[in-house]
């Protein structure tokens, strides 16, 4: 508000109002309009009212456009520092946009960005490097490159489906400016605001260098596969030509052991039977690794128990480990399933080779074999399988440090004395490694030079869920003394009666064993045959003094010990058990007999009898007397070797040289019991000879002499070959060098099946 300006506007009108009403008074006054002085006194008032009044409005309205103007010079400033911004800006833009056009031109890819039908809106510079095109020749137009003919036509990645893939990468050889090149595309649709497919961006990168590598490589592969079959092929050829000779050394070896010698002919004779075995072993083991090596090993998938196998191999061993003085005994914990699905042999054959070697650098103590289950690891590809850790456990040399990685290559030894002191080749280790690997394990070594080793490895198996588990022997409750100077015997035997609710107790000598038997009521006692204290013979008089009456006294012993039962049974022992221990088997017996069922203690090993299958070779079966056999054989020594062992087990027999020799003798004799035929002879070889021999059968039909078993004598152990011999007709094979047992066991199975046929 503008007081000065309103006071002056009433000052100057209350002037001028007085002079109206002294003008007006002077009027009806009759007087003359004369120059009063206070007429003109108060027009003058109020003219300087009306000048004051006009002077503070000008001032108050200059006042205003001062405010106004500093108010529009304050948004100039705002609008220029704008101004200066959005420059600044601009040129960010602009160098940004600069350098991502650097960068995509830049690029050695192929970018390119085109509409849903097809038309080009955006090519790099690469692109245009690459076909050879000028940018504003290919914008607005389709793309369409060629695709070489050798491949297959292009599938359509184009996103014209409007299809929610997020991105789609394929490759494809197109012609380029440069000839032929291979792109490894990568396109992604570009969707607008309602997610509407609007372009869709491809990224092409020549690959054209890696698929060369990748066609390079993979030649290289065939070729590589192609020699490796070449050498297997060779190998076996080898491994053949090598076996044959040797069939001789170390079967007249054997023969010659036979007969009369001098003591030092006689060591010669077996270096040269056992210089052969040993050979006949290093090319088993270089077969085996080549065609490990080769990728040929595959894994079986058949149903087998994880302590039949584990028994087994203990007990394979277990006179090896006995004749050195030493124990092997086995342990598989109570939470491992039984019944398994995987490769038996393979299995096996690791356990064989690490327990074989614990047994060969072991001098005292022994061999323990364990079985858990491991720890079961984040392989998805173990879904559904039970991984499982085998240790083998013994008290021998040990191994150094340094050797400790290096002994699992081929042909390693930790020391060069070895293979001089314990023989072997240096490949057992390399092959269980690879046999492990395969089967999805590990393996490794933990050893103390001096102090023994454990050899691990862990394998994934699946657990057979079709064959029910036999429930384990209850022992439960039951007090049991395990009494034995060795570890290797007492430990594992302790671990399973525990398992089976026993309470079990070890004992390191009768008299230990002694005051525990006085504190407390004892079932029964296993006992070791060899006490600290002496024999048991004479520790179990003493020791049955501590016992309840009905107590039973179970002497452990190994089976060349047999002969001391009827001793230990007189000393007190109620029965005997046989070392190794199997799985179940003494738990089992000792359950039945404390359930009040007396199983026969004479065979101990009843249970054994039923898991093991009966090996092969044996030569325990009897064959029919009188047997009429025909040997087809091209090499003399074989010849010789064969025929010498035939007439010593008593049967008669003729030879033929070749296949066509051995028709010729089954025409003028038709009454042979078997045919022993060499594979590989000159003219008409085994495979032929026998193919004839079943043509002639079959066209006699039902009225002629039957069908003569054939069994082939074959140095190769490929698997390829023995199918040949079963297709041509063949029954059986044995393979060169000739194991005399073997030779007996397969006269006896195929003259006896022919006898019981006739
Ligand atoms: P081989 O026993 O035929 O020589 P392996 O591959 O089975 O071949 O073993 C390689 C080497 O590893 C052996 O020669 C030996 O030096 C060492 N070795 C293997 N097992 C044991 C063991 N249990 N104790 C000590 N050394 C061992």
């Amino acid at each position: 508000m503008n007081l000065p300006r309103i006071a002056a506007l009433v000052f100057g009108f209350g002037a001028a109002v007085l002079a109206v009403v002294l003008m007006a008074a002077r009027y009806a006054a009759g007087g003359e309009p004369t120059a009063d002085p206070v007429l003109v006194g108060a027009l003058a008032a109020a003219a300087v009212g009306a000048l004051l009044a006009t002077i503070f409005d000008a001032r108050q309205r200059g006042r205003l456009l001062d405010e106004q103007n500093a108010g529009l010079k304050r948004v100039a400033e705002v609008q220029k520092r704008t101004v200066d911004r959005l420059q600044i800006i601009n040129a960010e833009l602009k160098e940004n946009e600069q350098r991502y056009k650097g960068l995509v031109d830049a690029q050695g890819d192929a970018i390119l960005r085109k509409w849903p039908d097809g038309r080009l809106t955006f090519v790099n510079d690469a692109f245009c490097t690459v076909f050879g095109v000028a940018r504003e020749d290919v914008l607005g137009r389709v793309f369409r490159p060629a695709f070489h003919p050798d491949d297959p036509p292009p599938l359509l990645h184009d996103y014209a489906d409007g299809g929610d893939r997020p991105r789609a990468r394929y490759d494809q050889r197109v012609r380029t400016a440069s000839g032929w090149r291979w792109f490894a595309w990568e396109d992604y649709p570009i969707r607008g605001e309602a997610g509407q497919l609007t372009e869709i961006q491809s990224v092409g990168r020549d690959i054209t260098e890696r698929k060369e590598v990748e066609r390079t490589v993979r030649a290289a592969l065939d070729r590589a596969e192609q020699m490796s079959k070449a050498k297997s092929l060779f190998l076996a050829t080898m491994s053949h030509e090598i076996r044959t000779p040797m069939n001789g050394v170390i079967g007249m070896a054997g023969l010659l052991l036979e007969t009369a010698l001098t003591p030092d002919q006689r060591a010669y004779a077996l270096a040269v039977k056992q210089s052969g075995e040993a050979l006949v072993e290093l090319i088993n083991d270089i077969l085996d690794f080549s065609k490990i090596e080769a990728g040929g090993l595959e894994l079986a998938r058949e149903p087998f128990g994880i302590r039949a196998v584990v028994d087994q191999v203990t007990e394979l061993l277990a006179t090896r480990a006995h004749q050195k003085g030493i124990e092997i005994a086995a342990c598989v914990d109570g939470d491992v399933p039984e019944n398994m699905l995987g490769d038996e042999q393979r299995l096996r054959q690791i356990l064989l080779n690490l327990a074989g070697n614990a047994i060969k650098f072991t001098e005292t103590g022994g061999v323990t074999l364990r079985v858990s289950r491991g720890s079961p690891g984040q392989d998805p590809a173990a879904k559904g399988r039970l991984k499982l850790r085998f240790e083998i456990e013994d008290t021998g040399i040990g191994i150094p440090d340094e050797a400790r990685q290096r002994i699992f290559g081929h042909f390693e030894q930790a020391d060069s004395t070895h293979s001089r002191k314990f023989g072997g080749t240096g490949l057992g280790l390399a092959i269980s490694k690879k046999i492990v690997e395969t089967m999805g394990g590990q393996i490794g070594v933990s050893s103390a030079f001096g102090g023994g080793s454990v050899f691990w490895f862990t394998v994934a198996l699946v657990p057979n869920r079709l064959v029910d588990a036999a429930p384990p022997p209850d022992l439960s409750g039951r007090r049991i003394a395990v009494v034995s100077a060795s570890p290797i015997l007492r430990e594992p035997l302790v671990a399973r009666l525990r398992q089976s609710g026993a309470q079990a107790q070890g004992f390191a000598s009768a008299a230990e064993a002694a005051v525990s038997l006085v504190a407390a009521r004892t079932d029964i006692v296993l006992t070791d045959i060899a006490l600290p204290e002496g024999d048991a013979e004479a520790c179990l008089p003493s020791l049955r003094n501590w016992l309840p009456p009905d107590a039973a006294v179970i002497a452990l012993l190994p089976p060349a010990q047999r002969g001391r039962i009827p001793a230990l049974k007189a000393a007190g022992a109620t029965g005997y058990h046989v070392t190794p221990v199997r799985h179940f088997g003494l738990e089992r017996r000792l359950a039945a007999s404390l359930a009040g069922i007396d199983l026969d203690e004479g065979k101990p090993r009843a249970d054994a009898q039923r898991i093991t299958p009966q090996p092969a070779a044996g030569g325990r079966e009897e064959s029919r007397a009188g047997v009429q056999i025909l040997v087809a054989e091209d090499n003399e020594i074989n010849t010789l070797l064969t025929v010498s062992l035939i007439k010593r087990m008593g049967h008669a027999v003729d030879s033929v040289r070749d296949g066509a020799e051995a028709l010729g003798a089954l025409e003028s004799r038709p009454d042979y019991d078997l045919i022993l035929m060499d594979v590989h002879m000159p003219g008409v070889d085994g495979i032929e000879a026998t193919r004839r021999i079943r043509e002639g059968e079959a066209k006699r039909g039902p009225g002629g002499r039957g069908r003569v078993p054939i069994i082939a004598l074959t140095a190769s152990v490929m698997d390829e070959d023995r199918q040949k011999c079963l297709s041509a007709g063949m029954d059986d094979f044995l393979t060169k060098p000739l194991d005399p047992n073997a030779l007996t066991a397969a006269i006896a199975r195929w003259t006896k099946t022919r006898a019981r046929a006739a």
